[in-house]
């Protein structure tokens, strides 16, 4: 890379976020360029992973014609309770989830991401690979005026700099923007893994009807050892993404490690027998921010916006953060397109940026979730008691046992009241109550 590289716009990190950025920008025609450390783009990332078209579509209208690389269409979604040897379901099915485009298909990140850049860089934005921002530059008076990477000669320059570097926010930390390193309650760690299939397999197990259908489930209770966290298991087109994530400091204080609970979950008697036969294709493990909308980190200062992970923006609730980092990544670049029309990057201006978000769903959401990690850590039987309740109420409620059903509703009440007074059943609604509306 040459010395001295100008350009209208640096971004940092080719997730949604980033590329969302760089192909709105590019798009109105600034010069732009996109750095990413990976050997290509998307070749270091990977989720669950289910991915939303609505946020997709605003950025890229006509992304259907593109042939996004999608897996299949999530047709059939919901939860399971598992308790040690059952499993109570909440699935809903719709003609509605039947349309194309859908509303969110499950993805494979290094194709997708790819993809996705590609887009960008046919927008005319220069996607640079294989190469790491190190640093940031600034001039004497503080304000952003590019980057420095790990190559010779390696600094970039322009005006406005989007930092979507994801969870590992070095940059963002060591511009002040967040005070320090997220504490283990505020993230969570996930491995996954992603297991071949035949297709006949995938869709006679998942009772699909074809290539166009597929299952998202969240998995709850046993899955997780019964502490705070959440499984998942998601149909691809030739095999199924499986993981578990937990809050760093569960793993520690119950000095269990992530692929042990993801290997005993892989064995639950519910679980084996949608893996059977399947062979291990892909395993990683990815930190999940679990900032929260009060922890997040400043998203604007002179000369430089945050988008995505890096800011903290994860629904962990409803499985949302590509299209939270794909809308923000599209605003970011929206407020840097109107920069570069009045000259002026200061923290002030680019404070519209905040506002917009504020404005949409993005930070509405993770304001109305904000008590969501603090419920969880405060409240650590809530998913292991409610769930192996709910699984022995169902035993008791759907076998005959030639009792009166009188009896039977006395007993299903008395097993409640074995695990949870009556005063700490109404604390832990009134709680969740309370970290549901924010
Ligand atoms: C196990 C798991 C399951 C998930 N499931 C879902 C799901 O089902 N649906 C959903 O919507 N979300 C899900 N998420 C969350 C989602 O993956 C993230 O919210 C989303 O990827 C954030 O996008 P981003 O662009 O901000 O960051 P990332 O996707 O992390 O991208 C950051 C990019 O920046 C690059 N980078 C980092 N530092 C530098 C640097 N210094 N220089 C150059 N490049 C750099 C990285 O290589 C990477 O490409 C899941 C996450 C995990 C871990």
């Amino acid at each position: 890379m040459p010395s001295k590289l100008a350009f209208d716009a640096i971004v940092v990190g080719g997730g949604p976020a980033g590329t969302s950025a760089a192909l709105t920008m590019a798009r109105s025609g600034l010069k732009v360029v996109l750095i990413e450390r990976g050997r290509f783009v998307g070749s270091k990332n990977f989720f669950g992973g289910v991915m939303y078209t609505h946020a997709l579509a605003d950025v890229l209208p006509d992304y259907w014609e593109r042939k996004p690389p999608f897996e299949r269409p999530v047709t059939e979604q919901g939860y399971w309770m598992l308790s040690p040897d059952s499993v109570v379901r909440v699935m809903h099915k719709s003609e509605e989830y039947n349309q194309e485009p859908a509303d969110s298909y499950t993805v494979l990140r290094a194709q997708f991401d790819l993809w996705f850049a590609e887009q960008a860089a046919k927008a005319g934005a220069l996607v640079i690979t294989k190469t790491t921002v190190t640093d940031i530059l600034r001039d004497p008076q503080g304000r952003v005026i590019g980057v420095n990477t790990d190559r010779p000669d390696g600094e970039v320059y322009a005006p406005i700099v989007v930092i979507s570097e994801g969870v590992n926010n070095l940059l963002t930390q060591k511009l002040g923007l967040i005070n320090n390193d997220l504490p283990p309650r505020f993230v969570a760690l996930a491995v996954k893994e992603y297991i071949s299939l035949p297709t006949k397999d995938i869709q006679s197990r998942f009772g699909l009807s074809g290539a166009k259908e597929g299952v998202a489930i969240d998995i709850f209770g046993d899955a997780t050892l019964g502490l705070p966290g959440t499984s998942f298991l998601y149909t691809d087109k030739a095999g199924v993404s499986i993981g578990v994530g937990m809050l760093l400091e569960e793993f520690v204080q119950h000095k269990v490690r992530p692929y042990e609970v993801l290997a005993r979950f892989k064995n639950h008697p519910v679980i084996r027998p949608y893996l059977e036969g399947g062979e291990s294709r892909e395993y990683g493990a990815h930190l999940i921010p679990e900032t929260g909308y009060d922890r997040m980190p400043k998203l604007n200062a002179d000369g430089v916006l945050v988008a995505g992970d890096a800011a903290g923006m994860v629904d962990a609730l409803h499985r949302e953060g590509t299209n939270l980092a794909m809308t923000a990544g599209r605003m970011a670049g929206e407020t840097a397109i109107a920069a570069h029309l009045r000259r002026d990057f200061s923290a002030g201006f680019l404070n519209q940026y905040r506002q917009n978000l504020e404005a949409s769903f993005v930070l509405k959401d993770m304001k109305q979730y904000r008590r969501m990690t603090d419920f969880l850590d405060s409240t650590p039987h809530f998913l292991g008691t409610y769930a192996n309740f709910l699984n022995e109420a169902a035993l008791r409620y759907f076998t005959a046992h030639g009792m009166p059903k009188r009896t039977m509703e006395k007993e299903i009440f008395g097993m409640l009241q074995e695990r949870r007074s009556f005063f700490g059943m109404a604390w832990d609604m009134l709680k969740l109550l309370r970290a549901m509306r924010g």
